[in-house]
């Protein structure tokens, strides 16, 4: 056995060239990381971004000896800024693995359902679908219904504490709504900067002679990463909330009573978010917000798919990188002509 496997290795040992465009990729890929999750100043867009990493992983695929431990394939996002304090997230934040087509999409479904069927033959997975909301990831946390800190996903496991600027936005609430609450409750959402605002603020950066922000996301993230919160106060930010970390003493079986449990204690939750129960299903709530994905409150870049039941997505898990019971779709990249602009830009 080992020498047939050795015969194949040798087989598929990657020429010179190869080793020395994957060597040049990863670190453009991983500049590419650096400027847009440190610095909130990414130097090509996302479709541009979305084709490098994913010629990447191509080569990974085909020769798995040339990835290393650090590969920039395997990172959540980029290591904390040091212009903020580092702060532990009690339970981990995941990225999303991406897929570009429908049928990328049904292969993860499938594979997650047949995954499903073997280790829980009797039931039948539901679907929480939601927008993926173009803004930036926030882990909030609350001690006894009170707001006592956020920080940015980081890396996943280290984030930035950005407690301060989180505090100058309305919709999150200092201090929760009702009663029980849990003694510790990690919430996890998107910040962002609604569509109209964004016009309006770049509006004004234009007309006093300073470069407009690149994009909704930019905004977010560049607001929320200022060193001086009334800074941050003058932004129009808010929040949707599609997660929740650690909890302890409470009891939910599901994404949507985690959200339903949310909702209650006043944290702002999607309207578009719906449950569902096939892949056809799925599709035609894809087709209905690709037609209508510049009439919402927020900009997207394609939607989310969650199991529902905890069960399930404990049973599904996670990789080290991203959980397997949730997937991103993204949308493909469409050209658009801004009035405020009057640039192409790439959304
Ligand atoms: P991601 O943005 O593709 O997906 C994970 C994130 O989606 C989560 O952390 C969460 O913050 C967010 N999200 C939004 N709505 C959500 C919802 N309803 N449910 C769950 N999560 C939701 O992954 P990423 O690791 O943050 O970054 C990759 C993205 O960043 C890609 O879109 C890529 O194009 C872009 N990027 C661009 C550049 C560039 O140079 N332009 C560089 C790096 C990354």
């Amino acid at each position: 056995l080992d020498r047939v496997t050795t015969e194949h290795d040798d087989a598929a040992a990657p020429p010179p060239e190869l080793r020395e465009e994957y060597a040049q990729l990863a670190e453009e890929v991983a500049t590419h990381q650096v400027a847009y999750h440190q610095k909130d100043a990414p130097l090509v867009s996302d479709a541009e971004y979305d084709e490098l990493i994913h010629r990447l992983r191509r080569i990974e695929a085909e020769h798995p000896e040339l990835k290393s431990a650090d590969s920039p394939t395997e990172q959540v996002g980029g290591a904390p800024s040091e212009a903020f304090a580092p702060v532990d997230h009690i339970q981990r934040l995941y990225s999303l693995e991406d897929l570009f087509s429908r049928e990328e999409l049904r292969v993860w479904y499938d594979r997650a359902v047949a995954s499903l069927q073997r280790q829980r033959p009797e039931e039948k997975p539901r679907w929480l679908v939601e927008l993926k909301i173009d803004g930036l990831a926030i882990n909030l946390l609350y001690r006894s219904g009170e707001l006592v800190r956020a920080a940015t996903r980081g890396d996943g496991i280290t984030g930035e504490d950005v407690t301060h600027n989180v505090r100058t936005i309305k919709d999150i609430p200092q201090t929760l709504a009702g009663e029980n609450h849990p003694e510790e409750l990690e919430v996890r959402g998107e910040i962002f900067m609604p569509s109209a605002d964004f016009e309006a603020f770049n509006e004004t950066l234009i007309s006093a002679g300073k470069p407009p922000l690149a994009n909704p996301r930019n905004a977010a993230a560049g607001s929320i990463r200022q060193k001086d919160p009334a800074k941050t106060a003058k932004r129009p930010l808010s929040m949707f909330v599609h997660g929740i970390g650690a909890r302890s003493g409470l009891e939910l079986t599901s994404q949507h009573e985690a959200y339903d449990q949310l909702a209650a204690w006043g944290l702002p939750v999607s309207p578009y978010t719906e449950i569902l129960d096939t892949f056809e299903q799925i599709e035609a709530y894809l087709d209905r917000y690709q037609d209508k994905r510049h009439d919402l409150v927020h900009q997207i870049d394609g939607v989310v798919i969650k199991v529902d039941d905890f069960t399930h997505q404990r049973a599904l898990g996670h990789t080290s990188r991203v959980p397997r019971w949730a997937a991103a779709f993204k949308y493909p990249p469409e050209e658009v002509t801004t009035e405020l602009l009057d640039i192409r830009v790439q959304v």
